[in-house]
């Protein structure tokens, strides 16, 4: 029978786009989040592209020698603190068994089909609504410094052809005359992978349009209302316990990013998510400056995003557990990665104007998002995205509403299955 009444868990970009969906279905939804604001978490400043060319889990065959390499190391993209440790274990062994080459490639797989459904949803949900999110069409731009890694993305990339992901092969002349702001580091580059179908959004601005849009559309929205507890009914899900009074409800959505395991936790069931804390720098910068494609510069593990008139720099992959202070050694870590990919960068922008950012990327330990029922009845999930979560949203949460409409969802759920 289709639930009447739904509640979803987090207002991030992902629990937002699936209200919007489960209301335009028919449904009636309420909204709750523990902030303020909607994409107050990982949502905030994120890197802002939306790429299904990224598809590949983080967990790609010898990350257990990277992870090893990077311990404690301040000055590295990668970076595994040793306190952090002993939380991750479980999630860590699994992390590592989904790197074996079979299962990285079927996750990458997955990951790619359902970047381009998103994708395409996002494309459709834009033409009826214009929402405004500095949303730019404009493909995304890989560089490479090392041949063997345009090698190995070259292939990775073919491989996701299957699931629409197109390319084009861009030596390093090319790069500087479509993008003169890699011009002063052309010489360095054996050549660049340039995806046409890619593009850039602002996450948050996307977010809390859309939680605007969805309100008009009549559904409730509750802030500053953390859910603490569940209630069943016969082991049926029936609502929650919040910090502003119990919901009732035929159906819950949790979609709460990282915090996702500890509210299972209480129904025993383990989900294997955790957070990875990643660094963004927004800076005011003159049109004639700021680069004109969007930029992930592999040899420096950063993304370069223009966003409006900003542009919005992202980069580092930290297991810490939930700490979410600034470190501004991390900071000043992200800044000078860019800064080798635009070397005037320091001459362009005045740094008072510079705001850094962190969040937790809600890291499934698969690579691939945990969504869909679950063997509690009456609950569903949508969360453990990753590097991924912006790209994912609008396809996700159509699948989500598919399953909880009962209806067959446009790609197979089973992949994405607790
Ligand atoms: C530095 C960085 C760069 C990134 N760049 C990109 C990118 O370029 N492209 C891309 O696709 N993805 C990117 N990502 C990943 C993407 O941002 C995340 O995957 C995505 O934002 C996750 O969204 P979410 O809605 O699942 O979680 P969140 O945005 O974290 O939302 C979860 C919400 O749940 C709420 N909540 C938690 N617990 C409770 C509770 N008990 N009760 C009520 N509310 C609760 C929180 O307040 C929060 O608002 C990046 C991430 C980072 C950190």
């Amino acid at each position: 029978m289709m639930p009447m009444h739904v509640i979803v868990i987090g207002a991030g970009v992902t629990g937002t786009a699936t209200a919007w969906y489960l209301r335009a279905a028919g449904i009636d939804v309420t909204l709750v989040d523990a902030a303020d604001l909607p994409a107050r978490g990982a949502s905030a400043a994120n890197g802002g592209m939306l790429h299904a060319s990224h598809a590949e889990p983080w967990n790609a065959p010898g990350v257990s020698w990277d992870l090893l390499r990077y311990v404690g190391r301040d000055s590295s993209p990668l970076l595994l603190r040793p306190r952090a440790l002993p939380g991750i274990l479980p999630w860590g062994i699994e992390f590592l068994w989904n790197s074996r080459r079979s299962r990285f490639e079927r996750n990458t797989l997955h990951n790619a089909r359902l970047a381009e459904y998103a994708l395409r949803q996002l494309r459709d949900l834009q033409r009826q609504l214009q929402l405004d999110f500095q949303f730019v069409e404009s493909g995304i731009l890989k560089i490479f410094q090392d041949p063997e890694s345009l090698r190995r993305n070259r292939s990775a990339s073919q491989a996701m052809a299957d699931a629409g992901v197109r390319f084009e092969d861009w030596d390093s002349e090319r790069v500087a005359a479509e993008e003169p702001a890699l011009a002063p580091i052309a010489h360095r580059l054996c050549g660049a992978l340039y995806f046409p179908d890619d593009a850039i959004g602002n996450a948050a601005a996307f977010t809390r349009e859309l939680a605007t849009a969805a309100q008009h559309a009549g559904v409730r929205w509750c802030p500053n209302t953390r859910v603490t507890r569940w209630r069943l009914f016969r082991g049926h899900i029936n609502g929650v316990e919040t910090s502003a009074g119990p919901m009732a409800a035929d159906a819950v959505v949790l979609a709460s990013g990282f915090a996702a395991p500890e509210l299972l936790r209480q129904l025993g069931l383990r989900l294997p998510v955790a957070p990875v804390k990643g660094y963004s720098l927004t800076l005011d910068l003159p049109e004639v400056w700021r680069p004109r494609l969007p930029i992930i510069d592999d040899a420096n593990k950063v993304v370069l995003t223009p966003l409006g008139g900003q542009l919005r720099l992202a980069g580092t992959a930290e297991f810490t557990g939930t700490d979410l202070r600034l470190n501004p050694s991390r900071v000043a870590n992200v800044l000078a990665q860019c800064r080798r990919t635009l070397p005037r960068l320091p001459e362009y922008f005045d740094a008072a104007t510079m705001e850094p950012w962190t969040g937790l990327r809600p890291m499934s330990a698969r690579g691939t998002p945990i969504l869909g029922p679950t063997r509690v009845p009456g609950l569903f999930l949508n969360t453990g995205a990753g590097h991924l979560g912006w790209t994912f949203a609008c396809g996700s949460a159509c699948l989500l509403r598919d399953s909880v409409l009962g209806v067959d969802p446009a790609l197979p759920l089973d992949p994405f299955l607790l």
